[in-house]
């Protein structure tokens, strides 16, 4: 029993389109980002540390070398990858930039995908033509929103410098041309309950969307909120509550939907709480039990519908 047999993942989906298993390659292609480097403000959103992005971060070999070592790092039998830039706004250079480091990671032969991690209020209309020019000689290609919620007042307070109608205009951009959008929400930031992720998760719905990465709040070295985390303390979802919540949402989530992620894990010692995060399995293995036990994806809307 596994995560596949309740929620139509992005391995699942892979690995029937593909016939066997595609790992994502994480990138750090050396952007950074327009909330850290002054353009929209300084320090970056409160909960970022872009260190705890990936294992790539900070490394100075090239993408053709950091896709190679990551090759040797995988034990994947399918041969297949896809490019994940993933470190800081991988959208927030000039086209010519861009489209040399898109076009480095495509001509590896073994890459069959772009995954492009960005920011709602970095991706201008010349850059998604560039994506769907890789999309249209096949490379599978999705655009990934960082947006972690859709209420204004929070995304204020957690200093993102961007509100839900940037997220919902480039999405429209985006869907209109034919590219998958990925969005990104975290549950358990400061403010929030179950309802705020509800509406965050059906507001991401109703706007259309291709997949889904839920994380629970987790407080690493290095950012605004380890400040906050060490001089007042916060409260952060257990395993047992960010479980429930996240099932919850993944059960009124459609089935045609794709899950890229329900959890997160971060390494000690960036990750300073909470502790459980720092387990790569307990979160999901929590997440399985739930949705087994109260069903998987898209139950309340089947229940719905008889
Ligand atoms: S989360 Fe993304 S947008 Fe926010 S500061 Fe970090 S790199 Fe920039």
């Amino acid at each position: 029993m596994g995560l596949d047999d309740f929620v139509n993942t992005f391995g699942a989906v892979c690995k029937q389109q593909y016939g066997g298993r595609i790992k994502k390659l994480t990138i750090d292609a050396k952007f950074t980002c327009p909330n850290r480097d002054g353009t929209l403000g300084k320090g970056g959103c409160t909960f970022c540390n872009v260190s705890s992005f990936s294992y790539e971060q900070g490394t100075e070999a090239s993408i053709s070398e950091q896709l190679k070592q990551g090759k040797q790092r995988s034990l994947n039998d399918s041969a297949k990858y896809i490019a994940y830039f993933q470190a800081y706004t991988s959208t927030y250079d000039e086209y010519q930039v861009l489209k040399t480091k898109y076009d480095e990671a495509i001509k590896d032969s073994d890459i069959v995908g772009l995954h492009i991690g960005t920011r709602p209020d970095c991706v201008p209309d010349d850059i998604l033509d560039l994506l769907v020019s890789y999309q249209d000689k096949g490379t599978e290609v999705w655009l990934e929103l960082g947006l972690q919620t859709s209420n204004n007042d929070t995304l204020k307070r957690i200093n993102r410098g961007h509100d839900f109608a940037c997220y919902q205009d480039t999405v429209q951009r985006a869907r209109k041309r034919g590219i998958k959008v990925c969005a990104h929400l975290i549950l358990g930031l400061p403010g929030e309950d179950y309802s705020d992720y509800l509406r965050s998760l059906n507001s991401v719905i109703e706007t259309g969307v291709d997949g889904i990465k839920l994380h629970p709040l987790h407080i690493v070295e290095g950012s605004v909120m380890a400040k906050t985390w060490r001089h007042k303390g916060m409260a952060l979802l257990t395993k047992e509550d960010y479980a429930n919540y996240a099932s919850e949402l993944i059960r009124h989530t459609p089935k045609d939907i794709i899950f890229h992620r329900v959890t997160a894990y971060a390494k000690k010692p960036l990750l300073l709480a909470p502790d459980w995060c720092g387990y790569r399995w307990e979160g999901l293995v929590a997440i399985v039990q739930n949705l087994a036990a109260n069903g998987g994806q898209g139950h309340y809307l089947s229940a719905q519908k008889n």
